[in-house]
């Protein structure tokens, strides 16, 4: 059976991998708090479960998930690990440039947990510099905008009812649905249209849930997370027939 996990191939077999390919799949993540119900690891393990099945169907290289992230929101609350999105940066480019050493051009990031998105545009951006060309996927936007009515607003927050529902299905077994709590985030007094303020979680939630969470069941989270694979997977076949000239070509004016 042909081999698709980075750290399961020997140098070998990676090099026969490398001869032939030249795309790589990415799993990134945080460990962070997800409320009272689920576990730290919640974004991590989403994006490894949904990057390893991706790789297997379309026999696409996948490394190790980078579990730590841009968390530092989410400190107030027990076992945050958190890192600088400066270094999350750094690592998760040097990491792809470690790949474009042995001719990989293309790589698919997926990734867990919406903190570290800015720090992976800016990357992908840098990287297309180097002749890399580097997509960003988020499990959540794909489920929101292909299954619309699944949940319901309030249901698709932070550690809300959709998240939780992918941890149902993926790992039950480290879910505590008695633990679960619905929780209206609350308002800041200086919050008004047009406004970001740098808010905290503790600023907003005690429990750490965005929404309602006790809705959760796992038959909607492997829906969610076969819609997820399913675009996923489409995305790395496209991905694998483009052109590496034609995705960081220079203008032509
Ligand atoms: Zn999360």
């Amino acid at each position: 059976m042909l081999k698709v996990l980075l750290h399961e191939m020997s140098w070998t077999e990676a090099k026969e991998y490398f001869k032939y390919n030249d795309i790589a799949i990415i799993p990134v993540g945080s460990n962070e708090q997800h409320g009272p119900q689920n576990p730290l690891g919640t974004d991590h393990l989403i994006a490894e479960a949904i990057a390893q099945e991706t790789a297997k169907r379309t026999k696409t290289l996948c490394l190790q998930v980078i579990p730590f992230g841009v968390s530092s929101h989410h400190k107030q609350l027990w076992g945050t690990i958190y890192i600088s999105a400066r270094t999350f940066k750094t690592y998760v480019k040097e990491v792809c440039l470690s790949l474009s050493y042995y001719g990989i051009t293309k790589i698919v990031i997926v990734n867990g947990h919406g903190g570290n998105r800015c720090a992976l545009v800016e990357m992908a951006r840098e990287l297309r510099e180097r002749k890399v060309f580097a997509t960003v996927f988020q499990w959540w936007e794909a489920a929101n905008k292909l299954l619309p009515g699944l949940f319901k607003p309030e249901e698709r927050g932070h550690a809300a009812a959709e998240e939780t529902s992918v941890n149902l299905a993926l790992h039950p077994q480290i879910v505590d649905m008695n633990k679960a709590v619905d929780e209206e985030p609350r308002k800041h007094a200086l919050q008004a249209t047009g406004i970001t303020l740098p808010l905290d979680t503790v600023d907003y939630t005690f429990s750490g849930v965005f929404g309602k969470s006790t809705t959760a069941s796992a038959e909607k989270g492997k829906k969610v997370f076969e819609v997820a694979v399913k675009e996923l997977v489409e995305h790395v076949n496209s991905l694998k027939k483009a052109k590496i000239e034609n995705l960081v070509q220079r203008s032509k004016v």
